[in-house]
Parts: structure tokens; C-alpha cells; sequence
């Protein structure tokens, strides 16, 4: 967080309350409570593990306890800034105030948590109306993209300074030390969630965490990483071969994955169905005889949460739109043996789209020396 926003950032915030402000009267909303932690990061700027945001067509308080009423003050600036000591009482006097009938609250605030609201809130009718946040964030405001951007130019950096500390006799866990230590030279925020390392068969796992498994030569390593800028994430992968080719059946992998992924990316543009995209890298890996081993979707959304809208699966009914921020990550996976994941970040422009990630994708072996 920034100590203090600019004028810039002050402007860009107001923007979000009043889009969210016309959107409750859109949906005849008098009010809408923001608990989620990212959606009131997004629309205050201001990070906290518990706060409520209230806005209403005319007003938004965001309320804090007494550990965050000073940063608070001294921060925020678009909208009211109160400390609250219990928000059953704060609620309640809120109510008397306002009169609302109906107040929005978010699908992924927990059940415990609408409770909480419904008992201090009695005779108000509370609605799902999380879309109202979700849809703004869906498309990047130009100082949005700039962070993501600068995020994924130094997840390149960090990517190219890991491969160049890989040496025989290493583990994975020493990989994700260098990988952690130049995240901290660089002075970067931090990772946008704990690196990937897989190395040899390992790979066959899409989600898997780095262990004291040695690198091989010969071995292919997947580095799946991401960094975060003014909170903002990236999100990449990429695999090279350790000192000499793989074996040929991962060399085939290898090929049949980047050619996936470089079809569909080709077709990223405004008004394009993400489920078509999908199909059409499941549609080259089957001319492989691979699309049974690609089992997770293509890609996702990516802002201030690593994986948020919209979704890249067969069963997306999302279509693409100027300034979504998405990754195109086709992987084919073979267990036992190995796997392969390219995945790049990607930009929705209006004429199509731009690359956000930097590092060389094509067929790579790595130096793997003593
Ligand atoms: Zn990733
Ligand atoms: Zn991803």
C-alpha cells in the first residue's frame, strides 16, 4: 500500500464508487455492504484483514476498528472513513438513519457473515448483488493494466535470474529459495501466489508443490510464478529442458502444447467466446493425440486476484471484451513421466490483444553446469 494516494489514484477511485453508486440504482438497491477484502481494496485502496464499506447511491463509509482507524484517516480519500467498536451497534444506527429496504451484499462473504448482517438489519431484505463490484472489475482501467503490466515485466526478471542459478545436484525447493531471494533483491511487493517448481515427472501435476526432488539433466523444469505490483498480479509458466533434450515423447508434449497455445492466443480479441478459445486448443492437441491429458481449463481472468473472472473452460459462457486481463495456459500431462504448461498473460485490446509476458516461450534448453 502507498502511503498516500495521488490525485490520479483519488480520481480512479471515486470513479469505482460512483459506477458502483449507479449500479444500486440500477438495481433499486438502497445500499450495498462490502466485506470482501479485494472488493474493498478496489474500491477504497485501502488494505485491512476486517473492514465494512457502505456505500449508498449518495454516500460511502468505509468503517475500521481502532487498529486501522489511523492508516485509515490517513489514507483514504474518496470516501468517509468511521471507527467502529462493534458493528452490530454501528449497523443498527446506520439503519435508523438511513430507512434502507434493501441492501446488496456479496455471494462470497460467508454465511455466518449474512447472518450477522440479517440480525442487525431486521426487516431489510437482503439481496446477492456481488455482480454489480464483479462486472467493473472485469475490465482493467488504464493504471490498472500499467501495475499488471510492470508486475509481469518483473516476473520475467525474476524468471530469467531463477534459470540462471540452476545447477546439478539442486532441488526444487532450491529453486523456489533463489526464486524468493530475487523476488527480495528486486524489492518486488511479493509473489502473486507460491511459485510452481516441478521438475522430471513431477510436472504431471498441475498444482504441485515444490519438494526436495533433485534436478536432472535431461529433466524438463515448469516454473509457474507470478508477482504482484500496487497489488496487482501476474501470472505466467514456462518449462525448459536441463542441459540437454528431453526425452522424445516430452519434446512431442512440448510441441503440441506451445502450438495450442499460440492457436488459440492468435484468436484473443474483443467479442470472442472463452469457451471456443478452450475448444480450439483441446482441438490441436487431440490432432496430437493429447487432448485427454489436458485436463484443467485454458485460462482466467487475473487482477487483484490471481483467479478471478472471467473463466477460460469448456463451459464458459464468458465473452471476451476490451480490457480483460486473461492468461491463455494450455498443459498436457503425462503421469509418471512428466508435463508441460505454457502460459502466457494476456491483454484484450480493442483491435486484439497484446502479450503481457515477456519471457521466450519456444523450445528452450538451459545451461546445467557445475
Ligand atoms: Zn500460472
Ligand atoms: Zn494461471
Amino acid at each position: 500500500m502507498k502511503a498516500r494516494p495521488g490525485s490520479a489514484e483519488r480520481a480512479e477511485g471515486r470513479r469505482r464508487l460512483r459506477r458502483l453508486q449507479a449500479g444500486l440504482r440500477r438495481r433499486r438497491l438502497d445500499a450495498t455492504i462490502v466485506f470482501d477484502r479485494t472488493n474493498v481494496v478496489y474500491l477504497t485502496g485501502f488494505r485491512s484483514s476486517l473492514s465494512y464499506l457502505i456505500v449508498t447511491p449518495r454516500e460511502a463509509v468505509l468503517f475500521v476498528d481502532g487498529r486501522y482507524i489511523e492508516a485509515a484517516r490517513a489514507t483514504v480519500r474518496h470516501c468517509e472513513v468511521e471507527l467502529f467498536k462493534k458493528i452490530g451497534e454501528t449497523l443498527a444506527r446506520w439503519r435508523r438513519r438511513i430507512r434502507p429496504s434493501r441492501v446488496g451484499l456479496e455471494g462470497s462473504i460467508p454465511w455466518s457473515q449474512w447472518r450477522e448482517f440479517g440480525s442487525h438489519l431486521p426487516g431489510v431484505e437482503l439481496v446477492e448483488a456481488e455482480e454489480l463490484i464483479l462486472r467493473a472489475r472485469l475490465i482493467k482501467s488504464s493504471s490498472e493494466i500499467r501495475s499488471i503490466q510492470a508486475s509481469a515485466r518483473l516476473n520475467d526478471a525474476v524468471y530469467e535470474s531463477t534459470l540462471q542459478a540452476l545447477r546439478p545436484g539442486m532441488t526444487e525447493l532450491d529453486v523456489r529459495r533463489h526464486l524468493r531471494a530475487e523476488v527480495d533483491r528486486l524489492g518486488v511487493e511479493g509473489q502473486s501466489f507460491d511459485c510452481i517448481i516441478a521438475s522430471g515427472p513431477a510436472a504431471s501435476r498441475p498444482h504441485y508443490v515444490p519438494s526436495a526432488n533433485r534436478l536432472r539433466r535431461g529433466d524438463l523444469l515448469l516454473i509457474d510464478m507470478g508477482m504482484l505490483v500496487d497489488g496487482y498480479c501476474s501470472d505466467m509458466t514456462r518449462v525448459v529442458a536441463l542441459g540437454s533434450p528431453p526425452k522424445a515423447r516430452l519434446r512431442r508434449a512440448f510441441d503440441a502444447v506451445l502450438e495450442a497455445e499460440e492457436a488459440a492466443l492468435r484468436e484473443v480479441g474483443p467479442g470472442v467466446k472463452a469457451a471456443d478459445l478452450h475448444r480450439l486448443a483441446v482441438e490441436k492437441l487431440r490432432r496430437r493425440g493429447l487432448a485427454g491429458r489436458f485436463t484443467h481449463g485454458l485460462g482466467h481472468g487475473v487482477g487483484l486476484q490471481i483467479h478471478e473472472a472471467p473463466v477460460l473452460n469448456a463451459y464458459s459462457t464468458d465473452v471476451l471484451r476490451a480490457g480483460m486481463v486473461i492468461t491463455i495456459e494450455p498443459g498436457v500431462y503425462l503421469p509418471g513421466q512428466g508435463g508441460v504448461r505454457i502460459e502466457d498473460l494476456v491483454l484484450v485490446t480493442s483491435t486484439g490483444h497484446r502479450v503481457l509476458s515477456g519471457a521466450t516461450k519456444t523450445f528452450r534448453i538451459v545451461p546445467f553446469e557445475a
